[in-house]
Formats: structure tokens, C-alpha cells, sequence
């Protein structure tokens, strides 16, 4: 299944995706969301849709992947309603909950894989950042997480294997690193228009972690809206407000309770609208190795290590030559690889 990247240094001038009328065709041709207001022929009444649609929820499917007690939580809604919503959600799904592995192998034929600009780093990742789930890279300052970013932002705009056409992206800054010179220079490399590849990068600046945990009830609303246009979804990074708003020791409970709320709509989103969500995040001493101070390990705990699908460890090397390693993934070997920062963003190191 496994679908490689093409060679984005290949791509012929001209042959991007970046443009308005190959992004209509992608709505066109995937506009197949199952919105909510179609429970209306099922007797839940308008404002009772209105509410879910409040709190980011937009689609059958994102009914049935929300827990009851979640549900609870709105005005009005007590459990005789929604029962009445989840049947409902039943009837116009058709579906029991189940499904045979062969239908799940035919829905895992939509994931797609978006190129790193590095053949290398793709190769690592057995393919690129996959959609449909998390993917996270931490490592100290300077290893690269925010290039990595920024050249996703691009090549997330071209086309690739398995008939992926390339899409718009989101891009959540938490720490006021997101620069779009950076990405007129990684458009520049891969003969794309800069200002088409801008066009297609929707930026908000998250000031704190309450913040960060709405904007993502607006980007759900936004791939509703613009159903299977948007393909990618950033957060640089996802730790850093947690790590200012929750300073105290006996706040820790507090802030891994709303860290794995957000995780959890961030799974959501992954899975309900089929894109790739790509988190950076940072490091910490491990205090388990007490003795040798230089053992590292990301923040956010056994939470975050749960959310996400696959982790990427990056280091310096010498020479100013990054290294990126595998830490963590359902169907990937534990492997590292090389890779460089360029003006043209990550690439493959040169000899
Ligand atoms: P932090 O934890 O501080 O956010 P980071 O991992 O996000 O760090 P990046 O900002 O992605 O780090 O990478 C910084 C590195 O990228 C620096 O070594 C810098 O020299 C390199 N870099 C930035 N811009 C360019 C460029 N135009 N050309 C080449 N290298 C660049
Ligand atoms: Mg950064």
C-alpha cells in the first residue's frame, strides 16, 4: 500500500498543483462529507445541529467518533437526545460500526504520504508524512522542525504517488517563527509560483494553549467548508504554550488532561477529513537518567507519546548535517537517516 512520494526536484515548471482550478477539481471530486444537516430528515431538529456545528463538529462521522459524555457537555443535550442523534447518525451512515479488514484496506487506499523535500528523510518515513494520523519531530533548538514545516507547507501543494494532487495547507504558529520568505524560497526551488503557494497557506498565531485548542474548532469548520481541499494541518509547536500556561507541579494533571483533549481533536480532524496533521515539539532532560544529563526526551509525557502515530527524533551532526531517527511507529523500523537545511529548505545531503 505503501505509496512513495514522486521526486518532488523532478516536478516540471508549471505541473504543480498550486493553482485555483486543479483545487476546484479536488472539491469537486471529493465532496463526498457526510454534513450533519442531513440528520434534519431524521427528525433532529435545526438548532440541535446548530449546537454541534458550535463546538466543531460538522460531519456524521465526527458525531460517531465523539464520545456521549462529550456530547453532555452542550446546553440542552441530555441522553434521551442523543441516542436520538447517534440512531440517526446510524441510519445515514448505514453503518454498524464495523467493517472487513478488506474495506478497511480499501479506505487506507486514500491515505496519501507528502514529501519531506528530502528522498532520504521520505524513504525513513516509508514514503513521506502520511495522512490519517499525527505525525510529530521534536529535537533540541535549530534541528530543523520549523524548516521541515515550512517545506511541508510547499510540498504538500504538489502533486505526488498514488494520484494525490497536492492540496492547501494550515499552519498553526505557536512561537512566531512561521516566515513566508521561506516559503517564496522553497516554492523558488521546486519552480512553483510563490505567490499561488502563499495563497494556498492559511496562518494563525495561537497566543495560548486555550487558543490553540479553538482555532482547531475553526479549522474544522474550514475543511468542512472546503471539503478535501486541505491537506495538511501544522502545529509549530504543539508543547510550547502548555509549557508557559502550566508552570506549577500540581498543575501537571491539569495540562495533560487538556493535552489530551486537543490530541484527541487533532486525531479527529486527521481521520474525518483524510489529512495529515504534523506536530513539532521540544525536549527535555529525562530525569529517569539522573546521572547522564545529556539523555533528552520530548515533553508531553505518555499522552503525547499515545496521539501520535509516528515520531521522528532529530539531531545535529557535524558539518551542519541533520539527522533524523525513527522513534516510535505501528509499521515502521526503528532506522535514522541524514538530511541537510538549504535555502530551498530540506533536502538530501550532497556529497
Ligand atoms: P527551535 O526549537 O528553536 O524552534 P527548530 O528545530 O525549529 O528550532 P529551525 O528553525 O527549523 O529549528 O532550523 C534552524 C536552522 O535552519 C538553523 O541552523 C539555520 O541555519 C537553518 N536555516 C534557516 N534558514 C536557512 C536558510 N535560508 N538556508 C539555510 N539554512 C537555514
Ligand atoms: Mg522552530
Amino acid at each position: 500500500m505503501a505509496a512513495e512520494m514522486m521526486d518532488v526536484s523532478d516536478t516540471e515548471k508549471g505541473s504543480s498543483i498550486a493553482s485555483e482550478e486543479v483545487l476546484g477539481d479536488i472539491e469537486e471530486e471529493e465532496c463526498c462529507f457526510q454534513d450533519i444537516v442531513l440528520l434534519l430528515e431524521h427528525g433532529i431538529s435545526a438548532d440541535d445541529i446548530k449546537k454541534l456545528q458550535e463546538i466543531g463538529i460538522n460531519t456524521v462521522k465526527g458525531i460517531q467518533m465523539t464520545t456521549k459524555k462529550r456530547l453532555l457537555e452542550i446546553k440542552g443535550y441530555d441522553e434521551v437526545k442523543i441516542n436520538k442523534i447517534k440512531e440517526a447518525c446510524t441510519k445515514v451512515s448505514l453503518s454498524t460500526g464495523f467493517i472487513t479488514a478488506f474495506e478497511v484496506a480499501d479506505q487506507r487506499k486514500q491515505v496519501f504520504k507528502l514529501s519531506t523535500g528530502s528522498k532520504s528523510l521520505d524513504k525513513l518515513l516509508g514514503g513521506g508524512i502520511e495522512s490519517m494520523s499525527i505525525t510529530e519531530v521534536f529535537g533540541e533548538f535549530g534541528t530543523g522542525k520549523t524548516q521541515l514545516s515550512h517545506t511541508l507547507c510547499v510540498t504538500a501543494q504538489m502533486p505526488g504517488c498514488n494520484g494525490y494532487l497536492g492540496g492547501k495547507v494550515v499552519f498553526i504558529d505557536t512561537e512566531n517563527t512561521f516566515r513566508p520568505t521561506r516559503l517564496q524560497a522553497i516554492a523558488n526551488r521546486f519552480n512553483l509560483d510563490p505567490t499561488t503557494v502563499l495563497h494556498n497557506i492559511l496562518y494563525a498565531r495561537a497566543y495560548n494553549s486555550e487558543h490553540q485548542y479553538e482555532l482547531l474548532r475553526n479549522v474544522a469548520a474550514k475543511f468542512h467548508e472546503e471539503a478535501g481541499v486541505f491537506k495538511l494541518l501544522i502545529i509549530d509547536s504543539i508543547m510550547a504554550l502548555f509549557r508557559v500556561d502550566y508552570t506549577g507541579r500540581g498543575e501537571i494533571a491539569d495540562r495533560q488532561q487538556k493535552l489530551a483533549q486537543m490530541l484527541s481533536r487533532l486525531k479527529k480532524i486527521s481521520e474525518e477529513y483524510n489529512v495529515a496533521v504534523f506536530i513539532t515539539n521540544q525536549i527535555t532532560a529525562d530525569l529517569t537518567h539522573i546521572n547522564q544529563p545529556d539523555i533528552k526526551k520530548p515533553v508531553g509525557g505518555n499522552i503525547l507519546a499515545h496521539a501520535t502515530t509516528t515520531r521522528v527524533s532529530l539531531y545535529k551532526g557535524i558539518d551542519g548535517i541533520r539527522i533524523a531517527k525513527i522513534y516510535g511507529s505501528p509499521d515502521l523500523e526503528e532506522n535514522e537517516t541524514m538530511f541537510s537545511i538549504t535555502s530551498g529548505g530540506i533536502d538530501d545531503v550532497k556529497n
